[in-house]
Parts: structure tokens; sequence; C-alpha cells
């Protein structure tokens, strides 16, 4: 099911790529809005159209999903129209991808992160990482896709649900609420009914669980709420004097090493 993908305006600072649609809603979703706030160019790629979602329909959650960005202030929100619930890391997706890459020209790519319990989650952290490569092979020709080969400079993983250690967390303390709403833009998904009952919390208590983890990720940092990322290469610095790290902040977590 090929969903046509126009190109955004101009060129992303930041792209994210999710499987789903309400994904970056509850991952990164604070971090695109905050960098919109200071006038960065954010998009978001959903890999696929929630088809086969126990809830709702593809067509209601696309329009759910535009509600949702205007909320997320991004520039940008394109579907790639990939199976969903059948993400696999083929060689077509990958392209398909990759494509959409170019077309978009992100400087920093956030995809999930590549471990967790849904099979789509973990793939398109794998699918993104290969396809933002071979985005910037110059002698590889994409299908249907006439922009010139573009290799984002970072990619970056989305822990939220995984309980890795982050690399580094953003303070999301302002945007926190406006990420709630755009999640709860969903209605199909999160509005209490019979479908999925058993599955899908109360909606009740999505503003309450949804807290419970960004309030976690913030105390590490020293801040109310917080998204956690994790870098597969460390982070480069120069100046010491610009790293933000309150060792000893009331509230933080104190690891032993
Ligand atoms: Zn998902």
């Amino acid at each position: 099911m090929p969903i046509s993908l126009t190109p955004p305006p101009s060129a992303l600072d930041v792209l994210a790529i999710a499987a789903h649609r309400d994904d970056v809603e509850q991952t990164c979703g604070g971090t695109l809005l905050r960098l919109a706030g200071a006038g960065a160019v954010t998009g978001i790629l959903d890999l696929t159209a929630g088809e086969t979602g126990t809830r709702g329909s593809a067509v209601e959650r696309g329009l759910e999903a535009e509600h949702a960005a205007a909320i997320l202030k991004v520039a940008w929100r394109g579907n790639l129209g990939l199976p969903d619930g059948a993400l696999v890391n083929s060689l077509e997706y990958k392209h398909r991808l990759a494509a959409a890459i170019r077309q978009t020209r992100p400087r920093i790519v956030i995809v999930p992160y590549p471990h967790g319990r849904h099979p789509d989650h973990y793939t398109a952290g794998t699918l993104g990482y290969e396809a933002a490569f071979l985005a910037g092979l110059s002698k590889l020709d994409l299908p249907e896709c006439e922009a010139p080969a573009f290799r984002p400079a970072t990619v970056i993983y989305a822990s939220l649900y995984s309980n890795e250690r982050p690399s580094f967390i953003v303070d999301i303390s302002e945007q926190f609420e406006a990420r709630l709403q755009s999640l709860l833009a969903y209605r199909s998904q999160y509005r209490d009914q019979q479908a999925g009952g058993g599955i899908f919390p109360a909606e009740g208590d999505i503003p309450a669980r949804v807290e419970a983890i960004a309030r976690n990720y913030g105390m590490m940092i020293g801040v109310r709420y917080g998204e956690p990322y994790i870098s597969p290469t460390p982070l480069r610095v120069g100046d010491l004097r610009t790293l933000e790290i309150d060792t000893f902040t009331k509230g933080g977590i104190i690891t032993p090493f």
C-alpha cells in the first residue's frame, strides 16, 4: 500500500523515524517540540499506516497523526506505507526508506532503540540505521527517487522503552504537557472501548503512566521531565564547560560505577 511521500519544503534538521503513528508521540515528541521552538525544521516519518491495529482504521489514524503533528509543530510528516505488524529488514524496505531520507535530507535522524517488545519497533531501529547509511552511497540508484545521495551526520536511538542506561536525556519539562496531548490526539487508540480492552491501558490511566516514565528520566538529570536517547558512538566534547551535568543535583540518581 504505497502512500505518496510529498517532500518537505526544505531540508530537515531532524527527522524522527518510527514504526507506527503514535510512537514518536511517546518516545521523542517532546524533543521535536523543543527543537521547533528553537527554530529547527523537524519531521516525522511513520513507516506503517496502522491498517492491522486492533483499534481504529488507518484513515482515522491518519487524521489523528496530522493533529498530533500540529501539536508537536513538525514541519513535515510522511508515511512510507510499509506493512503494519510485518516490518522486516528487507533490501526493498531499506531502499524505500533510504529514498525518503534522500528526499528529506535530515542532519540528525532519530530511530527506535532496536531492542524491545514489539518486533516492528526494533526492526524500525535497524532499518532506520541501515537506510541512513545506504542513502549516502552515491552510486546506489534507488527506485523512483531522483534526489541525490545524502547521508545524515547523526543517528541516535530513542530508548524510552528499553531498560538500557541512556547516553543522554533531553529536558522536556516545558514540552511534556503538549507531548501528552499529542498522544491523546489518537482518540481511536486510547478512548475507552471494548476492542483491545485487555491490551490497552484505560484512558484515565494514560497520563499517569506517561508522566511516571518522563519523571523517571527527568530525575536522572535533575529536571522534571526527560526523554532518553542512546548514541551508538560516544559524544564528542570540545569545551568541558558546555557539559550540562548536575552530578549532585537533588533528585538525581547517582549510580555507583
Ligand atoms: Zn508502536
